[in-house]
């Protein structure tokens, strides 16, 4: 008989993003803020003011503590944004325009929303600089909303400890604003295992469950849940035993070395990154090295983008941490879902098929594109570990041969400059069709492949990212990304490049043999991983890997796919 604790238990599934489990309390976040249909005749203008002053005054509050945790944690540059937001939010045009739409009727809230209508569209219709100021007019009025509306701003950075945010879906930059020692993970409506707010879960070893699906909203803030990465389940008012076991911290065999499979074969297990703060982190689980620096991370959440001289020193921080690894730095991957306010993003129906990775840096970012590779080239040539570049989203040989030109011109320049450089090791993700197709004549031309599973699997199952609707589709155990796979690592090895692989499959330590029986030189993965899969490599024979891996090749479905892995698995 169940005790009426266990009765009023509930278990949501979802998506899994990261083996750990955690306790805590709800809180709702929206990062838009719905405005309800004004109340015809019932608004009395004393006290749309008084509510009005009141959440300026409460905007003001957050905006000084925002600013000083983020001078601290990051810089003062990037704190004086919220300077600007100070000065709008007491900007007498505005004041007047909340005052005058009052004295029409109009509550608070809608009143906020006229007042900073004109503002906004002026700053729109103007160019550069001041055309950003249109959104960061649009950040404080939104923050005045939503107070206006909730009484209380999600602040993600200065959450409590023991919370646990729900969202419709997370950003990159919203979750990016999560600290791991407060927050004991999240739980999201959409979003899949290769979501970027998944990825970033996983970087900071953040409890999360991801595409739970409308359900989640039955979900009341103040609930006590437990978020369960591992099975994917956020239990609702759990029993104290299950509180217990999500709190139990699991314990890992950290191994620092690098390994070999049980007969001697040399795999590399590297991790992925996304901003300085993870690199000690990443250190501190065993990576060997960082297979995938993402260093748009390095460009969301700022005003402006990172200077050269500022990016030489983020590249070499990371070389410095890794003095006997490698270090695989990508070039920006901007556009998909991973937007950057100060850039001319174009709006684009489906972002993911349009201009993103090597598309943007060889068309209308190909400034930032030369200002990133000689930051690079710079720091290749301070003498600390060792570098690697590779180029994102590429689909076909001459996009590949277009950049290499212009890591020539860039060469040259500094050449003429005078200034200390070197061209490192360079390679590209293998991440769309036609890259796989055109895999030789890209390997030709570089040093190594890497294969970024994340996308490879949407753009080969046309199944994207974001949307659990397709999740069953979008499973890299299909027969036809295996074959996308093998395909890539052979094309790899008949041109003598090496080949990696940084997308999420890389990190299952389930899928480690398959991975290494197909011919993987290199994995890497979100550092939380990596100690299991360490482990993994070591206990397997490459001969055995290599028969497994062609039993799974010759699979005609996923079924067949999963069940020979667990075969093999259960025998192991
Ligand atoms: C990938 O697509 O597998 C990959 C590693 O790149 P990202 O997840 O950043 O798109
Ligand atoms: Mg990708």
């Amino acid at each position: 008989m169940s005790t009426p604790e266990q009765m009023s238990e509930r278990t949501l599934t979802g998506t899994g993003a990261t083996p750990r489990s955690d306790v805590g309390t709800v809180v709702w976040y929206s990062s838009t803020a719905e405005l309800p249909d004004p109340d015809d005749g019932t608004v009395e203008p004393d006290v749309e003011r008084e509510r009005f002053t009141d959440a300026r005054e409460t905007a003001r509050d957050e905006l000084e503590d925002e600013r000083e945790r983020t001078a601290e944690r990051v810089g003062e540059q990037e704190a004086e944004v919220f300077d600007a937001h100070v000065q709008f939010l007491e900007d007498p045009q505005i004041e007047d325009g909340v005052e005058s739409a009052i004295e029409d009727g109009l509550p608070a809230e809608h009143a906020v929303q006229r007042a900073f209508a004109d503002p906004i569209k002026q700053f729109e219709g103007m160019d550069g600089r001041m055309a950003e100021r249109a959104d960061d007019l649009r950040d404080v009025r939104d923050r005045l909303v939503r107070l206006l509306i909730d009484g209380e701003h999600v602040d993600l950075g200065g959450l409590p400890e023991g919370t646990v945010v729900l969202a419709e879906r997370l950003t990159p930059s919203d979750t990016a604003q999560l600290d791991p020692e407060c927050v004991a993970g999240f739980a999201t409506v959409t979003g899949g295992r290769t979501s970027h707010a998944a990825i970033f879960a996983r970087s900071l070893a953040l409890p999360a469950v991801v595409g739970i699906g409308e359900e989640l909203h039955n979900i009341a803030a103040d609930a006590t849940v437990v978020v369960d990465g591992e099975a994917g389940e956020l239990v609702v008012e759990p029993s104290e035993e299950r509180r217990e076991s999500a709190r139990a911290t699991r314990e890992v065999e950290v191994r620092e070395e690098p390994v070999t499979t049980a007969d001697g074969t040399e795999i590399e297990i590297a991790a992925n990154v996304g901003q300085p703060a993870e690199l000690e982190g990443t250190k501190a689980q065993g990576a060997d090295g960082i297979g995938l620096y993402r260093t748009e991370f390095l460009f969301l959440d700022r005003e402006q983008a990172p200077d050269e001289n500022e990016q030489y020193e983020t590249y070499t921080e990371a070389l410095e941490t890794f003095p006997d690894g490698r270090v695989v730095v990508r070039t920006l991957d901007i556009g998909g879902d991973k937007p950057i306010p100060y850039l001319d993003l174009p709006e684009e129906e489906n972002p993911f098929l349009g201009e993103r990775g090597i598309r943007r840096s060889l068309g209308p970012d190909a400034d930032l594109f030369e200002t990133q590779l000689r930051a690079l080239f710079r720091a290749a040539a301070n003498g600390e570990g060792q570098l690697s570049i590779m180029f994102p989203v590429v689909a076909t040989p001459e996009e590949l041969s277009a950049a290499l030109e212009t890591v020539s011109t860039v060469a040259q320049a500094l050449e003429e400059e005078g200034i200390d450089y070197a061209v490192p090791e360079l390679g590209v993700m293998i991440e769309t069709p036609g890259a796989v197709f055109a895999a030789p004549e890209l390997a030709e031309q570089v040093d190594f492949l890497s294969i970024g599973t994340n996308d490879l699997t949407q753009y080969v199952m046309a199944a994207a990212r974001e949307n659990e609707r397709v999740a069953d589709l979008r499973d890299p155990r299909r027969p036809a990304v295996l074959r996308a796979i093998s395909r890539t690592i052979e094309a790899a090895h008949e041109n003598d490049a090496w080949v990696g692989m940084c997308g999420e499959m890389a990190g299952n330590p389930e899928l480690t043999e398959l991975l290494v029986g197909l011919g993987l030189d290199e994995l890497s993965m979100s550092a939380v991983t990596v100690p299991d899969v360490k482990a993994a490599v070591q206990s397997i024979d490459t001969d055995a890997a290599a028969e497994h891996a062609s039993r799974a090749l010759e699979a005609t479905t996923r079924e067949h796919v999963i069940d020979r892995i667990q075969r093999n698995n259960a025998n192991q």
